[in-house]
């Protein structure tokens, strides 16, 4: 992961790009104020309590941000996507589980400990299968892993894709139609759980739009008409009667650009300031020196550049050996 960050950064580099901030998103229980990832899921499975934003910002001097990646997705659509105009949404991450980001009034829910919008964990069956967390989450009934699981349980897997056929939610959709009722009436059937599980949300968070995204979007009208039909006649009405229900514009992306959006929201103070730098060096003919916030060899040469006299690197009381090799190595005979 470091590599490919480090080559992206030289890549913006040649593209004469300034990478002011590093954007994370990932699944998993994420300490969103720590940067810390506390507990990942099986896709990273053995992530815990690691450091990521101080491992970035002490390897490359950026400031770095991380969060959950249900959250990136409400982040994407509120800031580049379907939501841009509306304060009030639920972004629904539709792939292996179900995940999520809930905006109210503008803002992101976060919550006491950055764990909301779980959606693929609410409960329709209080009797229903064991969930990592309880019994009968929605995510066992709708999501990718969710509709196979199902399938196997009503012994449909045979009749929907055949004997030894590739089992996945993929080829369940791809499967159903009219040669494949078993395949439509399980589609029907999850769509229209997680219908009523939303409907629960609307009813709560009164949102004028449901977006969704994930690797599941093309599960097809079986699935999301089934969806809607049970939204509208669960949900609390006139509340549930204008809420609209659209696909992301970028369904596949949405960690990558919240993500991103995130890192350019990185407060200004916790970023070097050239300007600064060079409006204080401009006024005054006594000798500046810049500190703070420069965790660089570049950003130091740039302050040199804007008339500092000396720079004091910020991290230098933490990791002296480090930093100091890290500056030295990449010092050229000009620095000297
Ligand atoms: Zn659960």
């Amino acid at each position: 992961m470091m590599e490919e960050v480090r080559e992206g950064i030289k890549l913006a580099g040649s593209e004469e790009f300034n990478v002011t901030g590093i954007g994370m998103s990932t699944g998993g229980r994420v300490n969103f104020e720590k940067g810390l990832i506390e507990d990942s899921t099986s896709a990273i499975s053995g992530w815990k309590n690691i450091r990521v934003k101080q491992m970035m910002e002490e390897r490359f001097g950026i400031p770095a941000v991380v969060d959950n990646d249900g959250n990136c997705s409400a982040i994407a659509e509120k800031i580049f996507g379907k939501a841009k105009s509306v304060d009030n949404f639920i972004s629904i991450v539709l792939g292996t589980g179900i995940g999520g980001g809930i905006y109210v009034d503008g803002k992101l829910l976060r919550g006491k400990s950055n764990y909301t919008a779980e959606i693929g964990h609410i409960s329709v069956d209080v009797d229903g299968p064991r969930c990592s967390c309880g019994y009968g989450c929605i995510e066992l009934y709708a999501s990718g892993s969710g509709l196979v699981r199902w399938a196997e349980e009503e012994s449909l897997l045979t009749d929907i894709v055949g004997a030894g056929g590739e089992f996945s939610a993929k080829t369940i959709s791809e499967s159903a139609g009219p040669g494949n009722p078993a395949a439509v009436e399980l589609l029907s059937k999850a769509g229209g759980k997680l219908g009523a599980a939303i409907a629960g949300l609307v009813n709560v968070f009164d949102p004028s739009m449901i977006v969704f995204s994930g690797s599941l979007v093309n599960l097809g009208a079986p699935y999301f008409d089934s969806f809607r039909e049970t939204l509208l006649y669960r949900g609390m009405k006139p509340a549930v009667d204008d809420v609209e229900i659209l696909f992301s514009d970028f369904p596949q992306e949405v960690g990558i650009l919240g993500a991103a959006a995130l890192a350019f929201q990185i407060p200004v103070e916790n970023r070097f300031q050239l300007d600064l730098v060079k409006s204080i060096s401009s006024r005054v003919s006594t000798p500046v020196i810049a500190e703070g916030r420069i965790w660089s060899p570049d950003q130091a040469r740039a302050a040199m550049e804007l008339g500092a006299y000396a720079v004091c690197v910020g991290t230098v009381i933490t990791r002296p050996v480090e930093i100091v090799r890290k500056f030295a190595s990449s010092l050229t005979d000009r620095d000297r």
